[in-house]
């Protein structure tokens, strides 16, 4: 908005002098909007540049909003098809104004009814009308972020930036150009999913990617995920909730392959239970057009056939749809950071040290576009932390985020959680001789009643003869919420001996940690 009052102004005014900021901000996702809005609380006079035209970045447009929201959709334990409509039906006289993913939590209960003695009649399933509230509901959020800057005197600029020099950006919007000056720069322009190329597996493009997902208007029946992390687990699994067929390819045998074995392995299992099927050692080769991509967006994929190889053998696959999770990458294009030395590593992630120095002065960078623990709340707890030290009170002349111990849920089903360290990488650290787990399995008391059993695994990982807590692992129904207070604990430096000397909540599933033998 304030881009194109100052266009105006300067197509009828000789130029005026180049206004000097004190910070100025590329990117408004979660890393941008935490820091620029804490500075503009300190009295900073701020910008920020965002060239998507919505604010949030990935976080809430195409990352964890969305998918939280698509989450709880298919959290009802199999066959939503007959929760949901029973649970439209609850909500419209009971909850009227209940936000949805409570809607869904409702959903799940109502479900799990059945198994609870309750008669549920059977309904359809309406991918369309969810997709069509949860984009609403996002638009919602954008206008508020627009909002909190103003609240925050931060003053708004939509376009995309690129470095002039080091403290003056151009923002380029259309055929529009702005340049502002600035005493200190943040890069926080995040990242995005990285396709492979067409010369490398031809038709490639034919498929998806998580971005692609948020725009699908119908539900596939038949989808090809490749990868085995976060995105490909989480999206794979709310697809197959939600009663589309989904093939995990590979290229180990295992998902989540940097978690502790507690978590990929009961996952795995369950998942391959549930229907999902994984192929081991693959790599695929070529996609090729089988069908026209459905009318309207741009973005939603196409039917595919898939080539593939899967432990050396050639193999062909029809699929409603494939999606690409095989991880992200930094958006740097045109920022002109070799103009302003700012260096980057061998993956082309922007280099910054604890402190959020790039190795350029007064310019720093945050957040996915450095490539260190790609997770919203560290994004604003460093962008945060950064205007603390920058234009905070002295007591926060030192301010950083610590990145040890940061505590992170797969949105799994069940939900995932883990902080601190795997066994595995404990007993490289420490030696076998120092390190002992203990672990516990077992069936949510919950699922007592229901036909359906998700399995429940919890391992917490310990030091030394004080038996330090270094590791929490834990697979099961609400591990979600269940990680965040013991990994306060954690951080805290908690024992085994602190874990057994807190009286235990009964009955619950987390009591079980705090009574491990
Ligand atoms: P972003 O949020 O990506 O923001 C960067 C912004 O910069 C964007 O708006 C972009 O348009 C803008 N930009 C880029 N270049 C320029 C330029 N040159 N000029 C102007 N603007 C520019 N994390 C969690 O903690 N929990 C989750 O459950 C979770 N789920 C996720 C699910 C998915 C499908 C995905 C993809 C991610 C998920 N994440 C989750 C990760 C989380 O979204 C990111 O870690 C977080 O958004 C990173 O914030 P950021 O500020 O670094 O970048
Ligand atoms: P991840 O880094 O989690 O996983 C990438 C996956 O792609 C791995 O399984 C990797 O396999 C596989 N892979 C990489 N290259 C290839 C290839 N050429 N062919 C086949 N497979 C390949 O990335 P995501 O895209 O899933 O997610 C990006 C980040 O976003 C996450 O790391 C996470 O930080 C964040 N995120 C957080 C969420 C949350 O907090 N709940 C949810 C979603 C995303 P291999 O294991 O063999 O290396």
């Amino acid at each position: 908005r304030a881009f194109h009052i100052y266009s105006t102004l300067n197509s009828v005014m000789p130029p005026i002098k180049r206004e000097i900021y004190d910070f100025l901000v590329i990117g408004g996702g979660s890393g941008g909007l935490a820091s620029a809005r804490r500075a503009g609380q300190y009295g900073a006079r701020v910008a920020l540049v965002e060239e998507s035209g919505r604010l949030g970045g990935t976080c809430v447009n195409v990352g964890c909003v969305p998918k939280k929201i698509m989450w709880n959709t298919g959290n009802m334990d199999l066959n939503p098809q007959r929760a949901w409509q029973v649970a439209f039906l609850m909500r419209s006289f009971l909850l009227l104004s209940c936000p949805l993913h409570i809607l869904a939590s409702i959903s799940e209960a109502l479900h799990d009814a059945i198994g609870y003695g309750f008669d549920i009649p059977n309904s359809s399933f309406n991918w369309n009308l969810i997709k069509n509230k949860r984009d609403a509901y996002i638009k919602r959020l954008n206008s508020i972020y627009e909002n909190n800057l103003v609240k925050d005197k931060v003053e708004y600029f939509q376009g995309h930036a690129s470095f002039v020099s080091t403290n003056v950006v151009r923002i380029q919007n259309g055929d529009d150009s702005e340049e502002l000056e600035a005493k200190k720069i943040l890069i926080a322009t995040g990242g995005r999913p990285t396709i492979p190329p067409t010369s490398s597996i031809p038709g490639a493009d034919l498929g998806i990617s998580s971005d692609g997902f948020f725009l699908l208007e119908q539900q596939p029946k038949k989808v090809a995920v490749v990868g085995t992390g976060y995105i490909a687990v989480e999206i794979g699994g709310i697809f197959n909730t939600l009663g589309s067929d989904v093939t995990i390819f590979s290229r180990s045998e295992e998902i989540l392959r940097s978690f502790d074995p507690i978590i990929k392995d009961t996952l795995l299992k369950e998942m391959t239970s549930q229907g999902v099927k994984l192929v081991p050692h693959s790599g695929i080769q070529e996609l090729k057009s089988i069908g026209h991509a459905p009318a309207g967006v741009e973005g939603q994929g196409r039917p595919v056939s898939v080539r593939y190889t899967t432990h050396g053998h050639n193999m062909e696959e029809e699929f409603d749809v494939l999606l690409w999770a095989i991880g992200r990458s930094p958006n740097i294009e045109g920022l002109n950071l070799e103009k302003v030395n700012v260096k980057l590593n061998e993956k082309s992630y922007i280099i910054s040290d604890e402190y959020q120095n790039t190795t350029s002065e007064h310019i720093y960078a945050l957040g996915d576009v450095c490539g260190v623990a790609l997770l919203t709340p560290v994004a604003i707890a460093a962008g945060r932390r950064l205007s603390d030290r920058l234009f905070g009170p002295a007591k926060f002349h030192n301010a950083k985020l610590d990145y040890s111990n940061i505590p992170t849920v797969v949105f799994s089903h069940p939900t995932s959680g883990t902080v601190g360290l795997t066994e595995p990488e404990a007993r490289t650290q420490f030696g076998d001789d120092k390190v002992k787990t203990y672990v516990s399995r077992f069936t949510n008391m919950y699922n007592a009643m229901t036909d359906h059993k998700p399995p429940t695994a919890y391992k917490l990982v310990v030091v030394g003869e004080e038996e330090k807590v270094v590791g929490l692992h834990i697979i099961g129904r609400g591990s979600d919420e269940i990680l965040q207070g013991f990994a306060v604990a954690i951080k805290m430096g908690a024992t085994k001996a602190d874990f057994d000397n807190t009286v235990a909540i009964h009955p619950t599933a987390s009591e079980e940690l705090v009574s491990l033998s």
